[in-house]
């Protein structure tokens, strides 16, 4: 039975890019499961009329998630101090006390970029304490994971096993590596959202320029 301080965590993901690729849709969806799952609270925010009419049934249908077209910053307005940035540019790298301190985390909703863009700093502007988990880029529903191990699972996060830049086969010739950190799941491959490998393997022809 979960305790009042793990059922009381919310995953903020503010979306900030013009439109919902498939790609952030099954990323989307993860979160929301993952979240339920764990007694969490899944806020995708920001989300403009236009596409909130229009979102994936993979995301709309995905119990636990509330789609908010209100920004972060007027959601939370009055609570702005129990509110974590998470950020590949801060300081300070997150903790399992962090858990006790912040109970809304903040994730950028873009898609991920090789090298990175630093799109995060959209989110850093608004004043946010921040908090890193390392080095290395993470998709958003790889860092939203390590997040809530992190902070509801109490795992340190130099204690978590990672899978960094895998290689994964497209077709019988080629493979192709992934420019990012993903958590290792029980059968040693780094976990992907429930469709991504397929999404993967037909999008390799276009280029992991902007993909994840
Ligand atoms: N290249 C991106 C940028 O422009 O900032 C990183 C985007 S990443 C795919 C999406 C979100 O995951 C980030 O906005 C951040 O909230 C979180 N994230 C990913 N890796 C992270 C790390 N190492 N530390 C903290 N947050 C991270």
């Amino acid at each position: 039975m979960a305790n009042f301080a793990e059922s009381s965590k919310t995953y903020v993901v503010e979306h900030l890019d013009p439109e919902l690729e498939q790609w952030s849709a099954l990323e989307y969806a993860a979160i929301a499961k993952e979240s339920y799952e764990a007694n969490a609270q899944f806020l995708l925010s920001s989300v403009p009329e236009s596409l909130a009419t229009n979102i994936p049934g993979v995301v709309k249908q995905s119990k636990g998630i509330k789609i908010e077209q209100r920004s972060v910053e007027e959601i939370f307005a009055s609570q702005k101090e129990s509110v974590c940035l998470l950020d590949p540019a801060a300081s300070k790298e997150l903790s399992p006390e962090d858990g006790d301190k912040f109970t809304v985390f903040l994730f950028g909703g873009i898609l991920g970029d090789d090298p990175p863009r630093d799109r995060t700093s959209e989110l850093r502007k608004k004043g946010y304490e921040g908090r890193r988990l390392g080095p290395v880029q993470m998709t958003t529903d790889t860092a939203v994971r390590v997040t809530r191990i992190v902070v509801q699972d109490r795992t340190p996060l130099e204690k978590i096993e990672y899978v960094d830049h895998p290689e994964l086969k497209v077709n019988k010739h080629e493979s192709t590596e992934m420019p990012f950190r993903y958590v290792k799941g029980k059968d040693g491959e780094p976990v992907m959202p429930e469709g991504m490998i397929d999404l993967i393997k037909n999008d390799s022809e276009r280029g992991f320029g902007e993909l994840l």
